[in-house]
């Protein structure tokens, strides 16, 4: 028998309870770590040092390893051959039950419980009471701390919340790595472990890397308190000061991109919840420090939070996790917007959400991934990760909860896929993905000089897409002739206040400077729909797609379209400035707002302003009903660009996100090829400049048949530039101008000519 059993004769238990109660314990558990012992006698000690202070026969741990099997690493009371030997998958027994549902568990008559199962070898029957909890690090479950008594006992609450603040000492054991090598297989701990989630494809392309945490997490160190009276007064301050600066936040109203008043009006409740204090106080109450007891709350939130799937509460409880983080900085003393100074090479950013303008503040040359918790395909970070060509990934749950700084990490933009800790076989896969793409990076790059011209002759014009400053030196990388389509609503869409004139001027000014000689083609502020501008009030509509957007918000708001126009020609004094208006449906429509142009032309020549060396105003082709009005809007317009992201959609009556919907009708088909034909054929009759700046101009196969059909000017992503001109320079146009001529005019054209095109694209080489 070891002193410590002495410590504590059976006979006293009924009288005096447990022995000097947690504090004694985590104080005699403090001691067992800083000792230089190896790592199973660590363990075997504290389970004695357990199992005599909660007057318990039997302490037992298990371990959750890689595989999911539990296995037990240590006991007092049960048979010690069991060690390593027993072990049991996650949901059976009574410890798979704790480890599965990750709540503790408290019996006084353990065998009669649905899910006990016996185990001879550990000779555990002659044990009523059993009480057990989750060995939980960062919501993970990394194991089961088990206690037993003969006797059939109600563990009271103060019991079970002792049993928890225990637990974290031996999460932190587990975490550190150092129990690796006596398990039964020399196997990795559940915490280690590989892991592959899915999420939303966000921005393309590969990235390998390591983990950088968005918010890095505060390192608890010091798990137990030296004063808990001194440590309960600075749970208390810290409280107070979260509290006073969320109020503070709320009152001076000038709440940043993604942090949305809601948010901070659950903060704020949350802030003052009595129940979230109540169990930060006891946890401080029981020896441990501050930062233990925000992490050991937070640690239970997370746990909760990765079996929650209704989605208000997973929210509520992102809040509180966001809410104790505030509170570890505010104690560690640090502020919670922290700097990146010291990015490593190939960082994977990490993040449960993120403004667009974070994003931008990091080293772009460092960043190889983004992974985020709560961020869909049309999310502004999402607009950026995209503008600055960053593999980005979106919607994994918990995987800040998964994650430890530093970990080896890969993104893979295009499936959705992250690999944690990807085992070697992963990582090779993906290194050589990844080397293919840079091969193949590198010869579109050998073709930027090259004039991008048909085998037969026909030259082809190419430009880029745009909407950031961040996007437009990689029109100088590209070697294209012009920004074909500047999508001036994303500037505005990633800030927190409508820019005002000066503003977009000076934003205007300097992508002129940041392209010198190339023509910018600005498209005015195209809101509404999906594009919600944070600080504007959303107006809930019916059918948003077919409601109040783009010139109709222009038109029915002058002002602001007044604005951008006189913002837009000041900033292109002297220089060539074309503007084009989206979603023109009615000639009437165009007229107004050239009108407007010409009025503010008439201001700035009167106050004797510079103006621009040439104007040229154009109309968006995207709405179906422009398509019988192209004699009339060919005379009045200096040119068009026919956007057949939303000209599809509405062709098809088809929302362009809904994917039910979405993939049920193809681009590639005789109705959409037969009206983008009729705009060439009357832009060409009136000599009207025409250009083609939906994603289909981006897409090799896609561009094939718009070049068959008559487009000679596209607008794309920066990235599809190499790709389509691979495509335009293998290519004989009379071919497959011919080719695809018949296929659409042909009675019986199939519901799409995709497959036809690229059978035609294999047998004639053309890379698609
Ligand atoms: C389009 O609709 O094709 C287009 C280019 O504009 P956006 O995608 O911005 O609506
Ligand atoms: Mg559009």
């Amino acid at each position: 028998m070891t002193d410590l059993q002495r410590e504590a004769p059976e006979k006293e238990i009924a009288m005096r309870g447990p022995i000097g109660g947690p504090r004694l314990l985590l104080r005699r558990l403090r001691e067992v770590m800083a000792e230089p012992i190896s790592p199973q006698e660590r363990l075997d000690k504290i389970v004695i040092h357990i199992a005599a202070n909660m007057v318990a026969e039997v302490c037992s741990v298990y371990v959750l390893r890689a595989d999911g099997r539990l296995e037990l690493f240590a006991t007092e009371g049960l048979n010690r051959e069991a060690v390593h030997l027993t072990t049991m998958r996650k949901g059976e027994g009574l410890v798979g039950l704790i480890a599965e549902t990750a709540e503790p568990l408290a019996l006084a008559d353990a065998q009669h419980h649905p899910s006990f199962s016996y185990r001879p070898e550990t000779g555990e029957e002659i044990y009523s009471s059993f009480l057990g909890v989750p060995i939980l690090r960062g919501g993970i479950t990394l194991g089961v701390l088990v206690v037993q008594n003969r006797v059939r006992r109600i563990y009271p609450d103060e019991e079970i919340e002792a049993l928890q603040t225990t637990a974290m000492l031996l999460a932190e054991i587990v975490a550190s790595g150092e129990l690796q090598a006596i398990g039964l297989l020399d196997t990795e701990m559940a915490l280690r472990r590989p892991l592959a989630l899915k999420g939303v494809p966000i921005a393309e392309g590969v990235g390998l890397g390591h983990v950088v945490l968005h918010e890095p997490r505060v390192i608890v160190k010091q798990l137990v308190a030296e004063d808990v009276k001194a440590e309960t007064e600075r749970l208390e301050a810290a409280i107070d000061a979260v509290r006073q600066s969320i109020d503070q936040l709320i009152e001076r109203g000038d709440v940043g991109p993604g942090e949305h008043r809601e948010v901070l009006e659950a903060f704020r409740m949350f802030a003052y919840d009595r129940g979230w204090i109540r169990r930060l106080r006891e946890a401080v109450a029981t020896g441990l420090t501050a930062e233990a007891a925000v992490e050991r709350v937070q640690s239970d939130a997370r746990a909760k939070l990765q079996r929650q799937t209704d989605p208000y509460m997973r929210e509520r409880l992102h809040d509180l996790d966001d809410l104790a983080n505030r509170l570890l900085y505010q104690l560690a003393g640090r502020s919670f917007a922290t700097a990146h100074a010291d990015l490593p090479e190939n960082a994977i950013i990490v993040a449960r959400t993120m403004g667009p303008a974070a994003l931008l503040d990091y080293d772009r040359s460092k960043l190889r991934g983004v992974v985020l918790e709560d961020a869909g395909a049309s999310s502004h970070v999402a607009i950026v990760a995209r503008a600055l060509g960053i593999a980005t990934v979106g919607e994994v749950t918990n995987v800040v909860g998964f994650v430890e700084p530093g970990d080896a990490l890969i993104v893979d933009g295009t499936s959705g896929d992250v690999h944690i800790r990807p085992p070697q076989d992963i990582e090779n896969a993906y290194a050589e993905k990844a080397r293919l793409r840079a091969r193949r990076q590198e010869q579109y790059h050998k073709l930027r000089d090259k004039a991008a011209v048909t085998k037969d002759g026909v030259k082809i014009e190419l430009h880029v897409n745009a909407g950031l400053l961040v996007d437009l030196p990689h029109v100088e990388e590209t070697g294209a002739a012009s920004i074909g389509l500047f999508r001036t609503e994303l500037q505005f869409m990633i800030v927190s206040q409508f820019p005002g004139m000066r503003q977009q001027q000076a934003f205007y000014k300097a992508a002129f400077d940041a392209v010198p000689g190339k023509p910018i083609t600005f498209r005015t502020l195209d809101i509404g729909s999906d594009k919600v501008l944070p600080y504007m009030t959303k107006v809930e509509e019916e059918n948003p797609a077919l409601g109040w957007r783009a010139i109709r918000i222009g038109l029915d708001r002058p002002a602001l379209l007044r604005m951008q126009l006189r913002a837009l020609l000041r900033a292109g004094a002297d220089r060539e400035v074309r503007i084009m208006f989206p979603m023109i449906a009615t000639v009437a429509e165009f007229e107004t707002a050239k009108g407007l142009t010409e009025r503010e032309v008439a201001y700035l020549k009167r106050h004797e302003y510079r103006l621009p060396s040439d104007l040229k105003l154009g109309a968006m082709v995207e709405v179906p009903a422009i398509l019988w009005q192209l004699d009339e809007i060919c005379a009045r317009a200096d040119f068009l660009s026919v956007g057949t992201n939303d000209l599809v959609q509405y062709l098809f009556a088809a929302d362009r996100d809904n994917k039910r919907v979405a993939g049920r009708f193809d681009s590639l088909s005789a109705p959409v090829l037969r009206a983008l034909k009729v705009v060439v054929e009357k832009a060409r009759a009136s000599k009207t400049p025409l250009t083609l700046c939906g994603e289909m101009a981006g897409k090799p196969i896609d561009a094939l048949a718009l070049l068959a059909i008559g487009y000679r000017s596209l607008s794309m992503s920066p990235a599809s530039i190499g790709p389509v001109k691979a495509m335009i320079l293998a290519t004989d146009l009379e071919a497959v101008g011919k080719f695809v001529g018949d296929l659409i005019e042909a009675h019986d054209a199939a519901h799409s000519l995709r497959d036809e095109l690229n059978r035609f694209a294999v047998a004639h080489r053309i890379p698609v």
